[in-house]
């Protein structure tokens, strides 16, 4: 007897940013039927159409060959989601509150509360917003609340899991579809929640992804500890950069070295003017305004460190540039790179565009050039120049420096700007150009991490 398949559950993402929108189309991909919902017309007609708002390498192929085929649909309407959906994830924003280190809840409350008002059939809700601990069994009562009072046989069974997203910006589709592990919280061992994702996530599973099924709390910490760890890693190697530019030391070496140690690991050592975007900052932030809270801040105080590290290398890159120039009032300064990190277009606090609207401010004539960001970027920061090309960007520039490790601007040699430049003054922010080669060059070259000669 063949036994008839299970239906596939049918999939909403709420929020479709960076986030959702990789979420609904690598669902899709996966054989589900998908909806997304956003509040933001715009990103709905565009995605509707097939066009990604952001870049997100692989991400629109994706898109295109989903919309086409009408497995993946997009809409404003909660009405239609609560109508669609068997499981629905939620991706929406968790912004730094203005003014503050905590997190905004408000998109996240705003989406559970709207879906669960809509709701008429059983649902499963699917946390996947970087979120402060606490925050999964504040919704569950919050999704009581709203259902409390509508007639019983109205009235339908919502369930809700934590499932935090683990995604990089730039390999986002590949982090989505292959994941380093999934981590699942519920409530009191939830089975059926528990199954229903082990349903969802039976591709990535079969191919070997370690499944962490646990707690709420738990799944919430998992995330923002990893970001932490990150951060803290980032920063620990830049804490040491700040010795090596006082005494000498060669600040790549030592990261090599330290990375060979099976227990440390290369990877994050990169000294440079470190980490930015709309993650890590953020979440370091409101992880420690969260430990306050609960009274247990002493335990996250290294967090503030981190962040100082962090901060304190832009104004390194300001104090390299104004020694370099001498003054920056007038300077032309061409800055190569606005996104937080290449192969990404996103400029969310990022280190790039913050050192150069700092430099703007102090008085030089900056021409930024991006590859991916300059229009994310100049809706940032109308005021400074971009260019179209590295090659405009750098005409006549009295200095040089490079924020964004592109792989257009690893590949930099001095002869490719010889005849553009005005001075042959560079920072490398990034530690990526081989500072030997462009000293011989008779360039004026300074890095992150090493002793200034200039
Ligand atoms: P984003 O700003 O790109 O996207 C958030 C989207 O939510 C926006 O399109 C916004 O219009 C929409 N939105 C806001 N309120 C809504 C509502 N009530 N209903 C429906 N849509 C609503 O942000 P993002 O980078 O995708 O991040 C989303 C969450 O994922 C955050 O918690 C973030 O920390 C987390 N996260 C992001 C990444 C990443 O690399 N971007 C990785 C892991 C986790």
């Amino acid at each position: 007897r063949i036994e008839a398949a299970a239906p596939q559950p049918r999939i909403t993402v709420i929020g479709t940013g960076y986030l959702g929108a990789t979420h609904a189309a690598c669902m899709a991909e996966l054989g589900f039927e998908v909806l997304g919902l956003d509040v933001d017309p715009l990103k709905i007609v565009a995605l509707s159409r097939g066009e990604l708002p952001f870049h997100e390498p692989g991400l629109p192929e994706l898109l295109v060959k989903h919309v086409s085929s009408g497995r993946l649909r997009f809409t404003n309407s909660y009405r239609e989601a609560a109508d669609f959906g068997d499981v629905h994830f939620i991706g929406v924003g968790t912004p730094q509150r203005p003014g503050e280190s905590a997190a905004d809840l408000a998109y996240v409350d705003a989406a559970v509360a709207e879906l669960v008002r809509n709701l008429t059939r059983d649902a499963l809700i699917v946390g996947k917003s970087t979120v402060p601990v606490g925050t999964a069994r504040r919704l569950r009562r919050l999704i009581d609340d709203e259902l409390e009072g509508r007639p019983e046989p109205a009235a339908p069974r919502v369930a809700l899991a934590w499932n935090p997203e683990f995604l990089r910006e730039g390999r986002a589709v590949q982090d989505t579809l292959a994941p380093d592990r999934l981590v699942v919280g519920t409530d009191d061992g939830d089975a059926e929640s528990r199954a229903l994702l082990r349903r969802v996530y039976a591709a990535p599973l079969a191919t070997g992804t370690p499944l962490i099924e646990t707690d709420f709390e738990t799944a919430e910490l998992v995330k923002v500890a990893a970001n932490a760890f990150l951060a803290t890693k980032i920063s620990f190697i830049n804490a040491f950069s700040e010795i090596t530019e006082v005494i000498g030391g060669d600040i790549t070496t030592l990261a090599d070295a330290l990375g060979h140690d099976a227990r440390i690991g290369r990877k994050f050592l990169n000294a440079g003017v470190g980490f930015g975007g709309g993650c890590l900052p953020k979440d370091i932030r409101a992880l420690q305004a969260r430990a306050d809270e609960l009274g247990a801040g002493a335990a996250m105080r290294f967090l503030t460190q981190m962040d100082e590290i962090n901060l304190r290398r832009r104004d390194r890159v300001i104090h390299l540039a104004t020694q370099s120039v001498g003054l920056l009032q007038g300077a032309r300064i061409a800055v190569l790179g606005a996104a937080f990190k290449p192969e990404s277009d996103d400029v969310r606090d990022s280190p790039a565009l913050d050192i150069a609207a700092r430099l703007y401010n102090s008085g030089a004539d900056v021409t930024v050039y991006d590859p991916q960001a300059n229009r994310n970027a100049a809706a940032r920061f109308p005021r400074l120049e971009y260019a179209r090309s590295l090659e405009e960007a750098v005409s006549g520039a009295d200095l040089v420096v490079l924020l964004t490790e592109w792989e257009e601007f690893r590949r930099l040699r001095p002869r490719d700007l010889e005849p553009l430049v005005r001075e042959r003054r560079f920072i490398d922010g990034r530690n990526v150009l081989p500072a030997e080669d462009w000293k011989a060059s008779g360039w004026e070259f300074s890095a992150l991490g090493r002793r200034a000669d200039v």
